[in-house]
C-alpha cells in the first residue's frame, strides 16, 4: 500500500484535542480588542507579490528567503502572505477607509514563511494582528500596549515582559545609521555572515541579530537615543510617562529594532523567558510611513501581532486546558423506542439549556458498548434512557468523573436538576 502523504514540513494540523485552547485563546483576544472598539477586517491570504516588496522592502529576513512565491495561470506572480499589515493597508487603501479618518482593525489567520522548523518557528504560523489608522501617538500606542497587557491578564498569563524602544524618524536615523555603520566597520572581523551582508544594506537590522556570539558586540554599539530630535524624544517621554501612570512595567531596551524605513519612533516586543530561543509573543510598533509608501497620502498608523502558537505555547504549560468546560452529557438509549424518544429529549433539553453540550449516541450498539464510548466522550454525565425507564417516565443520570453515584431522575424534573448541577 502506498504511503500516507504528509503534511508540509512546517505546517502543522490542530488537531482536536487542541482547539479548545485555541478558541479559548482567539476568544478571549476578540473580547478585549472588541472592548477598546477594534473591528475585524478580513483580507484574502494571496497578495500580489509586489506588495511585499514595496511593503516589507526587499533587504528583509522575510523578502530575501522567506516568502513562498509562486506564479499562477496567468503568470502573475503572487506570495502567501508572510504577515498581515502590507495587506491590511492594502485593503484599506483600495477601500478607502485610510485617508483623513481614524481605523481600529484587528486580522487573524494563517502566516507563511519558509524558515528553518523549530520550536515556536514554523513555515505555516497564526498571528492576530492589530493595527490603528490616522492617530499619530503617542496615546494610541499607549492604548495598543494596554489592549496587549489586558489580553495576556485575559489569558492568565503573567511572566510576559514588555520590552520598548524608539526609532525616531526616518531623517533621524539616517545620521544613526552612519555612525552605526561605521561601529560595524571597525569590528568587521568580528561580524557573522549575515551581519557583514546587512552593514551596509540595513545595519540596524544587525542590532536584532540571533546569534549569541554577536551579543556581546551589539550590546556595545552606539545608541539611537542620542541621535532623537525633540519631538521623537517627547512622543517616547509621553508613552513611558502613560505607562508609569497605569503602573504597567517595561525595559527600554535600545537593541529592539525594525530594519524598514518606514517605522518611525515606538517599537515594542512582549517577552518570555520560558520558550527557549523563540521568547517574543507579540511584536508592533508605529508605521507612520508605510502608507505612503504603498502609494496613499500619509497617514499615521501603528499596529502589533501576536504568534498564536507561541502564545499556545505558553498556556500549555499552565493547568488551563484542564479548567475549560468539555461535553455535559452523554445520552445513552437502550431499546428502538428509548433511541427515538431519546433523540426528542435530547433536542428538548438543548431547547431548554442554550449552554447545554449533549452528544446523542449514534450507531446503536449494547449498553455496556455505548457506555465505553460515552467514558470516552469525557462528558461529566451518562443520560440514560431504556424503554424501561421511559415506561415510569425516568431516566438515569450516572456521573462518569467519580462525582457520586447513578441517580434515577424524573423526566419532568430533568432540566431543574441539570441547571443545579451543572
Ligand atoms: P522573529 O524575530 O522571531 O523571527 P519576527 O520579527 O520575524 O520574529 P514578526 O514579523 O514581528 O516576527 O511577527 C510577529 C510575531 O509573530 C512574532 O513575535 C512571533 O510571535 C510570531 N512569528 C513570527 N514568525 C513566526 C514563525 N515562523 N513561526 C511562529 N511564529 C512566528
Ligand atoms: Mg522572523
Amino acid at each position: 500500500m502506498a504511503k500516507h502523504i504528509q503534511a508540509i514540513r512546517g505546517m502543522k494540523d490542530i488537531l482536536p484535542q487542541q482547539t479548545p485552547l485555541w478558541q479559548f485563546l482567539e476568544d478571549s483576544v476578540r473580547a478585549v480588542l472588541s472592548r477598546y472598539g477594534y473591528a475585524e477586517i478580513r483580507m484574502p491570504i494571496l497578495e500580489l507579490t509586489e506588495l511585499f516588496k514595496r511593503s516589507i522592502g526587499e533587504v528583509t529576513d522575510i523578502v530575501e528567503k522567506e516568502m513562498y512565491t509562486f506564479e499562477d495561470r496567468n503568470g502573475d506572480s503572487l506570495t502567501l502572505r508572510p504577515e498581515g499589515t502590507a495587506g491590511c493597508v492594502r485593503a484599506g487603501l483600495e477601500n478607502g477607509l485610510l485617508f483623513n479618518q481614524v481605523q481600529r482593525l484587528w486580522y487573524q489567520g494563517p502566516m507563511f514563511r519558509h524558515e528553518r522548523p523549530q520550536k515556536g518557528r514554523y513555515r505555516q504560523f497564526h498571528q492576530i494582528g492589530v493595527e490603528s489608522f490616522g492617530l499619530a501617538g503617542p496615546d494610541v500606542d499607549l492604548e495598543l500596549i494596554l489592549i496587549t497587557a489586558r489580553i495576556w491578564k485575559a489569558l492568565g498569563l503573567q511572566d510576559l515582559q514588555l520590552q520598548l524602544n524608539t526609532l525616531g524618524t526616518a531623517a533621524e536615523r539616517s545620521q544613526y545609521r552612519k555612525e552605526l555603520m561605521s561601529y560595524f566597520h571597525d569590528c568587521y572581523d568580528s561580524l557573522d555572515e549575515d551581519s557583514r551582508r546587512r552593514l551596509e544594506s540595513n545595519p540596524l537590522r544587525i542590532l536584532d541579530t540571533k546569534n549569541p556570539e554577536m551579543a556581546e558586540l551589539v550590546a556595545a554599539a552606539p545608541s539611537l537615543m542620542g541621535h532623537l530630535g525633540d519631538e521623537s524624544r517627547e512622543h517616547f517621554e509621553q508613552l513611558c510617562a502613560g505607562l508609569d501612570a497605569v503602573g504597567q512595567a517595561y525595559l527600554v531596551n535600545p537593541r529592539l529594532v525594525r530594519g524598514l524605513d518606514y517605522y518611525a519612533r515606538t517599537v515594542f516586543e512582549w517577552v518570555t523567558d520560558q520558550l527557549g530561543a523563540q521568547g517574543t509573543v507579540c511584536a508592533g510598533g508605529r508605521y507612520d510611513g508605510l502608507v505612503e509608501q504603498l502609494g496613499g497620502k500619509p497617514v499615521p498608523a501603528v499596529g502589533f501581532a501576536m504568534g498564536l502558537e507561541r502564545l499556545i505555547a505558553l498556556l500549555e504549560q499552565t493547568d488551563l486546558a484542564q479548567r475549560l468546560p468539555g461535553i455535559d452529557l452523554y445520552l445513552v438509549t437502550v431499546g428502538e423506542q428509548a433511541q427515538r424518544e431519546g433523540l426528542l429529549l435530547a433536542e428538548r433539553l438543548r431547547d431548554a439549556m442554550p449552554g447545554l453540550r449533549l452528544i446523542s449516541h449514534c450507531g446503536g450498539g449494547s449498553f455496556k458498548s455505548q457506555f465505553k464510548k460515552a467514558d470516552k466522550s469525557n462528558a461529566r454525565y451518562a443520560l440514560i434512557l431504556g424503554d424501561d425507564e421511559l415506561a415510569r417516565g425516568e431516566t438515569g443520570l450516572k456521573p462518569l468523573r467519580g462525582e457520586g453515584t447513578q441517580q434515577q431522575v424524573k423526566i419532568s424534573e430533568l432540566v431543574d436538576l441539570l441547571n443545579a448541577r451543572l
